[in-house]
Parts: structure tokens; C-alpha cells; sequence
């Protein structure tokens, strides 16, 4: 697995200034970038690996998607240095490079994720299985 970018859209991040935030990030409450991070996953082929996906879907706050073909196991979790009474970065200055590639031009305020599938849920990626034939 490795660390995977937040969508594909980053490339710098002006959105969390603590003195000069971005307009657009002020109205981003909560802050949509700072809730969540993914990694890239092995792609299922067998029952087993699906199995594997739905045991992982059974836990809070995890979704699974599939982006240009590749899978992403997502976690829905609070970075720690958002500031959830100003909305803001509160390590701005030494924020990791991931978050300094963040564009406010491109990111999820924008809209939903255009993930080709997002299963938020057993169920979900059941019936994706049922139809794809995945015994
Ligand atoms: S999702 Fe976009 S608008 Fe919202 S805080 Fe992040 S960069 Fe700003
Ligand atoms: S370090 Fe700052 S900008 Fe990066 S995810 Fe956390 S709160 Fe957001």
C-alpha cells in the first residue's frame, strides 16, 4: 500500500492560511481535505480479496472506491491539527508536503468525488459483486 494523494487534483495548498484563509476554504465547513486520507490497495481478483475488502467495509468511517481503475481504501478520520472551532491549520508553517500540494482551484469543494465506483458499505460492494459476477 502507499499514500495516495487526496483525489488527483492537489498541487498547493493556500487553502488552511491561519492569517489569510482563502475565501472559498472559509466556506468549506468543515474543512472536506483535512477529514479523510486514502491509500492505494491491491486490486481484488479472487473471492478471498474481496472478502478481505467487505471485512474492512464492516468498520466505521472506511469506504473503498476504484479511481482510473486503481483501489483506494478510504479512511474518514479528523487530522489531528485542524482547528475545529476556526476551521483552520494549526501547523500551517510545517504542514506535510501532501497538504502543500492541495489546490483549493481543484478539490472537494468543488463536488462529489468522481470516483468511477465508492462503496460505502457491505451492502454496497455486495451488489456491485452480484452484478460484476463475483462468485
Ligand atoms: S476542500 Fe477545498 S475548499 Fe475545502 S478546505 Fe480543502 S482546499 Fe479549502
Ligand atoms: S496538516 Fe493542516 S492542512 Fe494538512 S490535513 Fe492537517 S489540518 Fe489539514
Amino acid at each position: 500500500m502507499k499514500p495516495k494523494t487526496k483525489g488527483q487534483r492537489k498541487t498547493s495548498r493556500r487553502a488552511k492560511q491561519p492569517f489569510s484563509q482563502h475565501p472559498q476554504c472559509a466556506q468549506c465547513v468543515p474543512a472536506k481535505c483535512c477529514r479523510y486520507f486514502s491509500l492505494e490497495i491491491d486490486r481484488p481478483r479472487v473471492r478471498r480479496d474481496y472478502d478481505d475488502l467487505l471485512w474492512m467495509l464492516a468498520h466505521r468511517r472506511v469506504s473503498v472506491y476504484i479511481e482510473n481503475r486503481k483501489w483506494y481504501l478510504m479512511i474518514h478520520t479528523q487530522c489531528r491539527y485542524l482547528d475545529t472551532e476556526t476551521n483552520l491549520c494549526t501547523t500551517y508553517d510545517t504542514r506535510p508536503e501532501m497538504c502543500r500540494q492541495h489546490s483549493w482551484r481543484e478539490c472537494e469543494w468543488h463536488g462529489p468525488y468522481d470516483f468511477e465506483e465508492h462503496f460505502k458499505s457491505c451492502e454496497e460492494l455486495t451488489r456491485w459483486m452480484k452484478k460484476k459476477g463475483v462468485h
